[in-house]
């Protein structure tokens, strides 16, 4: 695919979650505004956000990683169809057990919901001064798309534990816009 469009299709149609128009937008924002230059992103799935990015800042130095053998696969050819395979770095690895030394202006945490708060406190250690975190799919709305609706009473609770966690915590400075996409929480630590 060397469309923007035809991933977002190919997405669709696949029933796999990739992050909002909003979303993405607001992250190019935020770059933008702050002049960021480095972009770690957990979960990859297919470089759909990866892609726009890398397109819109060729500058960013972005790292990504993905578990899924599948998507790895997807996300390779599309970043092969893109040009891109030797712009970023692309970690092939579970980033529940990966460490990473590198320092990122701007983190986006959007791989399996369950873990959010588990990624956040181990990746806010990659944040430089003055970065964002970003956590998508605070509203879990993409995610009954995928989920059995049984799973829905489990999920709707780590969430609000993670909402409670994320507004207690003294540690961090937390908004939250229900409005963006599936909803986001944006991180900064004090
Ligand atoms: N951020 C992508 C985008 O906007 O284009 C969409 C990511 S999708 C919502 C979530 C992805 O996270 C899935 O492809 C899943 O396989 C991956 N994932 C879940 N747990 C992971 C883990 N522990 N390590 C790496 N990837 C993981």
């Amino acid at each position: 695919m060397n469309k923007i469009e035809d991933i977002e299709q190919f997405a669709k149609d696949n029933y796999i979650p990739i992050a909002r128009k909003k979303t993405v937008q607001f992250m190019i924002d935020i770059i933008s505004k702050n002049n960021y230059k480095s972009f770690l992103e957990i979960g990859t799935a297919i470089g759909y956000t990866t892609i726009v990015l890398k397109q819109k800042f060729e500058y960013l130095k972005i790292v990504t990683i993905e578990k899924n053998q599948k998507r790895i696969s997807l996300a390779l050819d599309n970043f092969n169809d893109f040009n891109l395979l030797d712009k970023l770095s692309f970690l092939q690895e579970d980033a529940l057990n990966y460490q990473l030394d590198d320092k990122f202006d701007l983190i986006f945490i959007d791989a399996a919901k369950k873990k959010n708060k588990f990624f956040l406190e181990k990746f806010k250690n990659n944040l430089n001064a003055n970065g964002t975190i970003i956590i998508d799919n605070m509203n879990l709305d993409d995610l009954w798309t995928n989920a059995k609706p049984k799973k829905k009473d489990y999920y709707d609770k780590i969430n609000q534990e993670l909402i409670s966690y994320l507004s207690t915590n003294n540690e961090y400075e937390v908004t939250f816009h229900y409005d963006i996409g599936d909803g986001i929480a944006v991180i900064k630590l004090k």
